[in-house]
């Protein structure tokens, strides 16, 4: 118990700014990626192969998983997916 395995090399540190990827619910592709816009002060989820889009506001807190928990919140609410327009998501302030 407890013992180490040198033999055994394990490379973990490969990923660094690879894009995260997650399930459609939709479509059923991995194709969901998170952009996070600092500047803009907003997220955009959306699945590059449907083209299903939601956006959230930016939360240093969260993390792109959250994003995507909130994505896949949306579609089972039913709200309609940005996927078409181009204007900034107009947020009621908190
Ligand atoms: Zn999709």
């Amino acid at each position: 118990m407890g013992r180490r395995r040198k033999g055994r090399k394990i490379r973990v540190r490969v990923k660094k700014k690879l894009p995260t990827l997650f399930q459609c619910p939709r479509c059923g592709f991995t194709t969901v990626g998170v952009s996070i816009d600092k500047k803009l002060g907003f997220v955009t989820v959306r699945c590059s192969n449907c083209g299903l889009t939601y956006v959230f506001e930016y939360n240093q807190y969260l993390q792109p998983v959250d994003y995507y928990s909130r994505f896949l919140d949306n579609f089972e609410e039913g709200v309609p997916s940005e996927e078409k327009s181009e204007e900034l998501p107009a947020e009621t302030p908190e």
